[in-house]
């Protein structure tokens, strides 16, 4: 937790960070559960609010009353929902915030009425008190809600403080899921292959690293040189599929990742970034890359992809323009979300860059339904007309935390070290 009374360069300082707990693995807290190590965390704040704590001061010696209030609770959606007692996103009603079902998420026109503090907290009570199993699983399904140990503040509302972090809903949510599940850049290929003949592990990865170096140097026509293991290792090694029995397949794909790469990589080099922007990797999507970061996906879709594909999506012909524009809305959509100052002026903008996006998203890609957070967006408006920019409440200091405590050794025993 952090005092946002504090100003922002003091807020995240290891001095003025609040560690409330550690919950004890192997697993993490499913549904409820969580409630169990809340419960110390609202009795403390609960306190802190009604009636308050008393503290001498020189002036007051009798003590001058401190009151603390928690407002928002910023998450990525998994563990919004589980902290402030909605059901998973992955269930019917998803949205913590309005009354959409999954079988609606595509649907854009019609509207969801909003939820409420009252009815959350009815429906929660309800589900405290229930005498079964089923009764509370009826709650659930037929309102999304379960009780949450946050709901025994009196002020606190679940409909409006629950916040969804920007980073995990806009660069992994929106920009990653864009790239990854909308126009497949995926090195998950043995899910997505198809083929059921295991990859021959002819090869280590070094070997196969000096294979992709040596044939994005060799002629179109010498690919045909390469046998069949090693051209199926080359197209697993760059995401593209590397199932079947014969070479021309392959081939053929190769050529057309060299070529599409041989674009993007004449505008990556070309390009000259601040120090600050991180490096992107070469080949974004390879299973050589490995998997990027929040950060990295920012930047390699907001930069380097967008001079890129405006150098060559934009002249060519069918669907490309179209697809451009659609990807040129999301990036419109991030930046302006995540601007240092914003506004009612820069807030309609986002709103207006995001739905362009997902009626785009809809009329481009008629095979892929939009996922729990490509909804949210469309509520990010609001939690940055309540709480400003988001550079005061996303989550990337949680998580340089998170990485500290995850390297301290332990001794992976529960309780006083000897
Ligand atoms: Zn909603």
């Amino acid at each position: 937790m952090v005092c946002l009374n504090l100003p922002p360069e003091e807020r995240y300082k290891p001095e003025n960070v609040y560690l409330v707990g550690i919950i004890p693995g192997p697993s993490k807290p499913s549904k409820e559960q969580i409630n169990h190590f809340l419960k110390y965390l609202v009795d403390d704040l609960d306190l802190f609010w009604d009636p308050g704590v008393l503290i001498p001061t020189p002036k007051i010696p009798t003590g001058r009353r401190i009151r603390c209030v928690v407002i928002p609770l910023v998450c990525d959606m998994v563990g919004a929902h589980e902290v402030a007692g909605f059901v998973s996103h992955a269930s019917s009603l998803c949205c913590g915030y309005c009354m959409i079902t999954n079988a609606k998420l595509d649907n854009l026109d019609e509207h969801f009425d909003r939820r409420t503090s009252s009815d959350h907290r009815q429906a929660a009570n309800k589900w405290r008190t229930a005498k079964s199993e089923d009764d509370r699983t009826k709650i659930e399904q037929s309102c999304g809600v379960r009780w949450s140990e946050l709901l025994r503040l009196k002020y606190w509302d679940p409909t409006r403080f629950m916040v969804i972090d920007s980073m995990h809903l806009l660069l992994l949510g929106m920009l990653e899921t864009h790239c990854r599940d909308v126009w497949g850049m995926s090195s998950a290929l043995p899910d997505a292959n198809g083929d059921p003949n295991p990859l021959v592990k002819t090869f280590e990865p070094p070997v196969v690293e000096a294979l992709l170096r040596e044939f994005k140097f060799t002629p179109d026509n010498h690919l045909f040189d390469f046998d069949l293991p090693e051209l199926r290792h080359m197209c697993y090694a760059s995401s593209l599929r590397w199932g079947g029995r014969h070479r021309a397949p392959l081939v053929n794909s190769l050529k057309t990742w060299v070529r599409m790469h041989s674009e993007f990589l004449s505008t990556i080099n070309k390009l000259t970034t601040p120090s600050w922007i991180g490096r992107t990797p070469q080949f974004p999507g390879t299973a050589s890359s490995g998997s990027l970061k929040a950060d990295e996906w920012r930047s390699f879709c907001s930069i380097f992809l967008v001079f890129s594909l405006i150098r060559t999506w934009s002249r060519k012909a069918g669907r490309f323009p179209a697809l451009l524009q659609n990807f040129m809305h999301l990036v419109s959509a991030t930046e302006t979300a995540s601007l240092r100052c914003v506004n009612p002026h820069t807030i309609s903008v986002y709103e207006w860059h995001v739905m362009s996006y997902l009626v785009g998203h809809k009329e481009l890609f008629l095979d892929k339904r939009f996922v729990p957070n490509q909804h949210t967006a469309l509520h990010l408006g609001e939690m940055l007309r309540m709480f400003g920019p988001v550079h005061a409440w996303r989550t990337y200091p949680f998580e340089r935390y998170n990485g500290m405590m995850q390297s301290i050794n332990t001794n992976y025993k529960i309780g006083p070290s000897p």
